[in-house]
């Protein structure tokens, strides 16, 4: 088997039997990269001299014994983790040379971890968006079936891990954009509680909402990755001063007996019927595993895609406010005064999704617009939340399909941003509640391509949802499927 197949997990194992080195596999990946991403465009960049110099670094450090948990592994951020060695583009044409001058606290904990940092994944403009379409360096292909979309917006970390370009990436999930491209790429991503992953030096679209997280060929190498990057961050106010859990460790122990809610708003008409058995089918598994499903409702459920496109937009409009063509991004050629040196810079870097975002963002937070939009979605907001801490009193945690479809197909949905939007209709409660949610394979569709699921957790219920999900991949092996690459 290809190196560059391997687990965390298991390529842990072989690099501590000395059975494997982590230059060896450094550069299974970088070979794997060499010859699909010219066909797949998961990658902006790739760091070949640093990856093999830090696998170099890796493989000396574990001579002398100094191995930390993620030593010489090969891993992919998403290029909207700020880097201080590689450009940061965040798939805008805005920050197209963005070299900056610090690291992510998630790259910094990545790398204290011993992670090889091979390269930074495509991903759609300031992720926004739920297909890798709006990004300036191009569409993803998604490696099951290359004229469809993985999803977005973290596409091209999705890609990457199903097409074995990276043994697990890092994404970032503002409405979905972990768990979406995870289930449309047949891999495992989990969105962290807000607040318990650090957003200091992840270019911010919607502060409120934005969570760095895995995404993973199994639920086990989620909690490995996890555990590097989470913790409190003094750097980001909004992080979270807990502890963190020894996820791994917990991942073992048994799920019998667990409750798992079912919530009927979760499974609409315009579902595709195979997503439907899928999950279906996947409730058998988990009954099999004693673990006792009861109906949940989640009432507020229909307004969530509204309430998100307000609150994440106004957010959206007020952080973009800071690339004006002076400091750090684009600037238009021979502006004629300060005036048109904003204006023009602004209309040549960011993309039509993007402006369409700041445009609504800046009406919804107008005055006299403010209390009829921003002022009500906040309200909203605390009834999604409340639907969700109510189904808590009576579950561990709550199962739903991830996406209403498969992958779709590249241009399906450019036309209409309605219907793009509704790609996140189950993802997007989550994001509003700040709850964890993991998305992992449950099925294929008669097309052949993957089907996931979402397992949706209290604040801080990271374990219960890991747990569960290690346990529904040890009784299957939707999983352990892998795309064959044709054109
Ligand atoms: N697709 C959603 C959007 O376009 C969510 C994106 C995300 O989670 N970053 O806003």
């Amino acid at each position: 088997m290809d190196a560059a197949a391997l687990t965390l997990a298991a390529a842990s194992r072989l690099l501590a039997k000395g059975e494997l080195s982590s230059l060896e596999l450094t550069q299974a990946v970088l070979h794997r990269i060499k010859t699909l991403n010219p066909r797949l465009n998961a990658f902006i960049s790739v760091d070949e001299e640093g990856a093999l110099a830090a696998a170099r670094q890796a493989d000396e450090q574990r001579r002398q014994g100094e191995t930390t948990p993620l030593t010489g592994l090969p891993i992919a951020l998403k290029d909207i983790f700020c880097t201080r060695q590689q450009k940061t583009t965040c798939g805008s044409r805005m920050l197209a040379n963005f070299q900056p001058p610090y690291d992510a606290t998630v790259t910094r904990k990545l790398q204290q971890a011993g992670a090889v940092i091979v390269g930074k994944t495509n991903m759609d403009e300031f992720a926004m968006g739920s297909s890798n379409e709006t990004s300036w360096f191009g569409p993803v292909k998604n490696p099951w079936d290359l004229t469809r979309t993985p999803g977005g917006s973290s596409g091209g970390s999705a890609a990457a891990v199903a097409a074995d370009l990276c043994l697990a990436a890092i994404g970032t999930d503002t409405g979905g954009s972990i768990r979406q491209p995870a289930s449309l790429c047949g891999i495992s991503g989990l969105k962290p509680t807000y607040g318990r992953v650090s957003r200091f030096g992840m270019i911010a679209f919607a502060s409120s909402l934005d969570q760095g997280g895995p995404m993973t060929k199994s639920v086990e190498d989620a909690a490995i990755l996890l555990q590097a990057m989470a913790g409190h961050d003094a750097a980001d106010a909004t992080s979270i001063p807990q502890p963190v859990p020894d996820y791994p460790a917990l991942l073992q122990q048994s799920v019998s007996g667990m409750r798992l809610g079912i919530p009927a708003e979760y499974f609409t008409d315009g579902m595709q019927p195979e997503v439907q058995q899928a999950v279906d089918a996947a409730i058998q598994i988990f009954h099999s595993l004693g673990i006792t499903t009861v109906p949940v409702s989640l009432p507020h459920t229909s307004y969530a895609v509204p309430t998100y496109y307000i609150i994440a937009s106004a957010e959206a409009s007020s952080n973009l406010a800071r690339y004006d063509g002076v400091r750090f991004s684009h600037r238009c050629q021979e502006a004629k005064d300060l005036a048109d040196l904003y204006f023009r810079s602004r209309a040549e870097g960011f993309g039509a999704e993007v402006k369409r975002r700041i445009m609504l963002g800046t009406y919804v937070l107008s005055s006299g617009y403010y209390d009829a939009y921003y002022r009500k979605a906040q309200k909203v907001r605390r009834l999604i939340a409340d639907d969700f801490d109510a189904a808590f009193r009576q579950v561990d945690a709550v199962l739903t399909p991830t996406s209403p479809t498969t992958a779709f197909r590249i241009g399906e949905r450019t036309d209409d941003p309605v219907q793009m939007y509704l790609s996140d209709i189950f993802t997007i409660g989550v994001n509003l509640a700040g709850l964890p949610a993991l998305s992992l394979p449950c099925g294929r569709d008669q097309a052949g391509l993957p089907i996931g699921m979402q397992l949706i957790g209290p604040p801080l219920g990271e374990s219960p949802v890991l747990q569960l999900g290690h346990a529904f991949q040890q009784a299957t092996d939707w999983h352990h499927s892998k795309p064959v690459i044709v054109e």
